[in-house]
């Protein structure tokens, strides 16, 4: 079979006419092969003519093909919604629910490094749906993060944006939709509960600690001497960091200054030289912050 050309240029009085009649009721795709020519040029001939408005039904020119992240059937997005850039799609509302509903097992360790990381410096949500997330620039951590998130069975969103204060700076946010991750980080703003929940395991303390470490933590280096500290303003988060730190038997000091906003910032210094920090960043592993950055090298050190 001979693929017959696409028709293009001038539309005859009829294929307006066609399109008049059918647009909106039948797919571009449909019309498209009826009149043999492009979707596009289809599209843009019914713009023309006003047949469809951006923003309004019908005005997207083409959709694919998704995978239902709940139930995995397949079904069409139109392209405005994958510009979004959203990393699962529901088939329907009650897909969608059970995605967001899902339990996640507190036993598993990466849930703690997903709760260290959002206490440290993500946020809650409660308006329209529950959901739980962080917002930075380092690709490097928003990765991990969603890797940790996919192996607990939870899907992650994110959008890119601009830093309010500072117009240039593009920062990634990534969410969770899940009541029961955002259940557990309300309930874990309790200092005896947090606690708790970090003696699950050693492997908890260690997740846990590597998430703050990762958003609160600063490693610092000025000549040969380096320093490696751990900041926070909740008096229960650094609590909690004294509590893993002394389980997996690190010594530390602890100080706090009071901050211009009239808050107290407390601060966690890891004690033992650059034997003990090597021995940190091997126990704990972090994606980030586990060499000297070139930035603070320079930096004055505060003993
Ligand atoms: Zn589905």
């Amino acid at each position: 079979m001979v693929k017959q050309e696409k028709r293009h240029g001038e539309w005859s009085l009829e294929e307006v006419k066609f399109l008049r009649e059918n647009y909106g009721k039948m797919p571009i795709k449909d019309i498209a092969s009826q009149l043999n020519r492009s979707e596009r040029s289809v599209y843009m001939k019914a713009r023309k003519l006003g047949l469809c408005r951006p923003g309004k039904k019908g005005s997207e020119r083409g959709s694919s093909i998704v995978e239902c992240a709940t139930c995995g059937k397949k079904f069409k997005v139109a392209w405005a919604r994958l510009r979004m850039g959203y990393d699962n799609y529901y088939c329907s509302r009650k897909c969608a629910d059970i995605g967001h509903r899902k339990r996640v097992d507190i036993n598993n360790p990466l849930v703690a490094y997903l709760v260290g990381l959002i206490q440290g410096d993500g946020y809650i949500r409660d308006h329209k749906r529950k959901a739980v997330g962080f917002c930075n620039s380092n690709t490097i951590l928003i990765e991990e993060f969603s890797k940790a998130a996919k192996s607990v069975g939870l899907k992650v969103c994110s959008y890119r944006r601009v830093r309010q204060n500072n117009k240039k700076r593009q920062v990634i946010d990534v969410y969770i939709s899940s009541v029961c991750l955002y259940e557990l980080i309300k309930k874990l703003s309790e200092k005896s509960a947090l606690l708790k929940f970090v003696d699950i395991s050693r492997e908890h303390s260690i997740y846990w600690l590597k998430g703050i470490y990762e958003a609160d933590g600063t490693l610092a280096c000025f000549g040969r001497r380096c320093q490696l500290r751990i900041a926070n303003t909740s008096e229960f988060i650094i609590a909690t960091v004294e509590k893993c730190l002394s389980k997996l038997h690190f010594k530390y000091s602890k100080r706090h200054e009071i901050l211009k906003s009239g808050k107290t910032l407390y601060i966690v210094t890891l004690l033992g030289g650059s034997a003990e920090i090597k021995k940190f960043l091997s126990v704990v592993k972090p994606c980030i912050k586990n060499k000297p950055s070139k930035e603070m090298k320079n930096e004055e050190l505060k003993s």
